[in-house]
């Protein structure tokens, strides 16, 4: 079980793998997509009931899925309403 879904823009900072010197990919299974967007979600782990936080960076297709999916607005594009 999981709540509080979260979902934004990920920054250029966030999107570059450093130890891999290139862009993420997204972490959906089988999905080598360029990542786009940052995810959160808290979940309970382990018999001990821990709450754990989470945060995955997807792709444009996983993001749409995990806003339909959660029922959240996807988020306005980047530099969007911006000068
Ligand atoms: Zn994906």
């Amino acid at each position: 079980m999981s709540w509080a879904h979260a979902i934004r823009y990920a920054t250029p900072d966030e999107l570059h793998c450093v130890w891999r010197n290139s862009p993420y990919e997204c972490s959906a299974p089988k999905c080598h997509a360029p990542a786009v967007y940052k995810v959160g979600y808290r979940y309970v782990t382990g018999r001990q009931g821990r709450v754990t936080s989470a945060t995955r960076l997807i792709c444009e297709r996983h993001g749409e899925i995990f806003c339909k999916r959660y029922q959240l607005e996807l988020p306005a594009p980047m530099g969007e309403g911006e000068i």
